[in-house]
């Protein structure tokens, strides 16, 4: 019988499952500090529980932290972590995979890249997780086991979920997770630590953007309808200008935050014909532009822009008042670097 994990539930969810057990009432305070404060791996580290207790909810349930398998190191200090995971694709069937955290230093910061899918379903051409197809939803556990199971944990300032999966198409287990890492009772960090990167799924958006303070990022790298539904088969279900149109609705000049990631493909949407096209589309709305180096993959046709015509572009969007800065790219020779992230051992058998 599979148990229930306990990471990711609240103290009033806790509080319920103790009282089933036998527990009293304020046991449900006592596992939620356990779990997110003393970050224990197991039910029997609980010592302040009663000996009978801790037997009992052991019957039917465990913390649920998933353990790296394995951990490569970069040059620049990046370590990206290795989880393997079983997710439910249909009824009674799980498929086990691996998902990868990337844990990135950065003077007195410490980021860590999160996913929140096995794989991902949208599908973006330019992509190696969208290449490896859908294999499940992470579970908040799941989700919540990048944070708890890295040797950095107690040193992360930062997370950002950019890395497997797209982050509203996982909504329940994703704002599960914000809850904790932003409740008193769970990590307390400010919403101001935390990044979602998306690329546009509306009506997640909105549900998104009214029920947190978190910032966020949005996979724009086009101007053009056309040209983006080309490379990002979700332009048609949820147009960009759509999802400015509900940017629009919400405040980014004061603590949050709203980017736009824009990564620069070779002679496809790197001219100025782009730039000056996304300074209209963007008008408006108090936001940063971030320009990724793309990293070339198997099979598809575009390199990365040269230096000078990503420093045309960024020029070309700073004189026109938006702020742009070119993203140093990190821990690519392991194959942590964005859209790089297959979730496999060693990419480079596959490249
Ligand atoms: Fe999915 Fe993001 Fe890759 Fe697109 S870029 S396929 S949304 S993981």
């Amino acid at each position: 019988m599979n148990k229930i994990k306990l990471l990711g539930k609240t103290p009033a969810q806790l509080k319920e499952i103790a009282l089933s057990c036998g527990l009293p009432s304020f046991a449900g305070q006592q596992i939620a500090q356990w779990l997110y404060k003393k970050k224990v791996r197991s039910i029997s580290e609980m010592t302040n529980l009663s000996k009978a207790g801790r037997e009992a909810l052991s019957q039917g349930y465990e913390v649920g932290a998933i353990v790296p398998e394995e951990v490569f190191t970069s040059a620049d200090g990046t370590r990206k972590y290795l989880f393997p995971v079983r997710c439910p694709v249909a009824a009674g069937h799980d498929e086990e995979s691996v998902v990868e955290a990337v844990m990135i230093p950065d003077g007195d910061r410490a980021t860590l890249c999160v996913s929140s899918q096995a794989g991902c379903k949208m599908g973006c051409k330019f992509c190696m997780t969208g290449r490896q197809g859908f294999h499940g939803n992470l579970s908040a556990a799941d989700i919540l086991s990048q944070f708890i199971s890295i040797d950095e944990s107690d040193q992360l300032t930062n997370a950002v979920f950019m890395g497997m999966g797209e982050p509203l198409d996982n909504f329940d287990a994703v704002m599960t997770v914000i809850q904790v890492l932003t409740a008193d009772w769970g990590f307390a960090w400010s919403p101001k630590r935390i990044t979602l990167s998306s690329i546009g799924v509306l009506p997640r958006l909105k549900e998104f953007l009214d029920g947190c303070k978190c910032h966020l990022a949005i996979s724009l790298h086009n101007p053009f309808p056309d040209e983006r539904e080309s490379m990002m088969p979700v332009q048609k279900a949820f147009p960009l200008a759509k999802v400015l149109d509900l940017l629009r609705q919400y405040d980014f000049s004061g603590q949050r935050r709203v980017s736009f990631e824009y990564t620069m493909f070779s002679g496809f949407n790197d001219d100025k014909r782009h730039a000056d096209a996304l300074v209209r589309l963007l008008r408006g709305i108090p936001c940063r532009v971030n320009l990724i180096r793309f990293h070339k993959i198997p099979d598809f046709p575009y390199g990365t822009s040269p230096a000078p015509v990503m420093e045309m572009f960024r020029d070309r969007l700073d004189a026109a008042g938006i702020t742009c800065t070119i993203r140093a790219s990190r821990g690519e020779d392991i194959f942590a670097a964005c859209g790089l992230l297959a979730g496999k051992h060693n990419e480079k058998d596959s490249i």
